[in-house]
């Protein structure tokens, strides 16, 4: 299988994509209408395909592009694996794909949606309030979220390294990216309430998942540690049972829970620990699996760019449409070995948990 004939240009072509290959596969496929449309007028749509398998107790759930812009490379991995088993037959347990849970931004090439939310901010827990910014992201408003179109003359480096003097890479990378309340048109802003994809989850995950009794959910993303490597993040507090599950199915140098001080930092309003805390099923595992692209002075002066691009410049400039391009080089690169790489090792991530699902009794 060429991973190069495995991504899409834009949302729509993978979109399409997806969906074919799931029906030519005989799952099921549902697509939920989303809000707004892309840049080219599309229909913004998530879509969901479930294989049709008698047993239901142990299921496998895939999803891809919370994080907008990050959906090329999620997309080409559910694309693998349903060519995968197209050519090899359907895996032994019930597989769920959600492809597109954040259409506008992949549309878009944002990471952020409609409503310029960073979707894996917004899932606070009830008690949780939509409110706060780290004190150090507050002072830096001004750094990361410029009123204005980019221009060319921008001593984004400069500042940065010096911020990273003073502060730390780590406390800093912890200030600005952790999540934020307060600054509705900054990078990383949460919200000021659920987005829709809260109620569209809530209402179809518990007919998705009826009868499991096992859930292992792998969410695809990329952005974060060195190139072309992957580990499986964790923002909750995992039970015994799923870090035996981590430990055996992937090994112990695979996964990195949020506390401690490797690639990952502690962000609020987590995706997984939300899917966690919902009880979808009486054993729920979910893992984000981030495979690195670039660095993460790079990554944040290209959100920072894109950002500033799609509120203050026009759409169709030059400098919007080059903003928007660079981003979708640094969350999902060009590069053939890069993305050979990524597509080997997201489908043998896959595989091991369809062979540790499927190995217990
Ligand atoms: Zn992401």
């Amino acid at each position: 299988m060429q991973a190069e004939n495995l991504f899409s240009p834009d949302y729509a072509t993978a979109r399409q994509r997806f969906c074919d290959a799931a029906e030519e596969l005989g799952w099921k496929l549902e697509s939920f209408p989303r809000e707004g449309s892309g840049p080219n007028d599309e229909l913004l749509l998530t879509d969901a395909a479930s294989c049709p398998v008698e047993d239901r107790a142990k299921v496998l759930v895939i999803t891809s592009g919370i994080h907008g812009v990050e959906g090329f490379f999620g997309s080409a991995v559910q694309l693998a694996l349903l060519r995968q088993w197209k050519q090899h037959g359907n895996p032994a347990v019930k597989c769920l794909f959600l492809h597109g849970l954040n259409p506008y931004g992949f549309a878009w090439r944002r990471r952020f949606d409609e409503n310029n939310v960073d979707l894996n901010r917004n899932f606070l827990l009830p008690g949780e309030v939509f409110d706060g910014a780290p004190p150090t992201y507050a002072r830096l408003d001004s750094f990361l979220n410029p009123q204005r179109p980019p221009s060319r003359w921008d001593p984004f480096l400069a500042k940065a390294t010096w911020l990273i003097t003073r502060y730390g890479i780590t406390a800093l990378r912890q200030a600005i990216a952790s999540g934020q309340y307060d600054f509705p048109k900054g990078v990383f802003f949460g919200g000021h309430q659920p987005s829709t994809l809260q109620p569209l989850l809530e209402q179809n995950v518990p007919t998705w998942l009826a009868g499991s009794q096992k859930v292992v959910h792998l969410d695809f993303h990329t952005g974060l540690g060195p190139k072309g490597t992957h580990k499986l993040l964790i923002d909750y507090s995992l039970s015994d049972w799923q870090r035996d599950c981590l430990t055996n199915w992937f090994g112990l140098e695979s996964f990195e829970e949020s506390q401690s001080s490797g690639i990952a930092y502690e962000a609020r309003g987590g995706f997984g620990r939300w899917c966690v805390e919902k009880n979808f099923a009486p054993m729920y595992l979910y893992a984000c699996a981030e495979f690195g692209t670039y660095g993460p002075v790079t990554v944040l002066k290209g959100l920072r760019r894109e950002n500033q691009a799609h509120h203050w410049g026009k759409p169709n400039n030059p400098a919007t449409r080059s903003a928007k391009e660079h981003l979708h080089e640094l969350f999902c690169p060009h590069d053939s070995k890069w993305r050979s790489r990524v597509i080997r090792d997201s489908c043998e991530l896959v595989n091991q948990a369809v062979a540790g699902l499927t190995a217990e009794a």
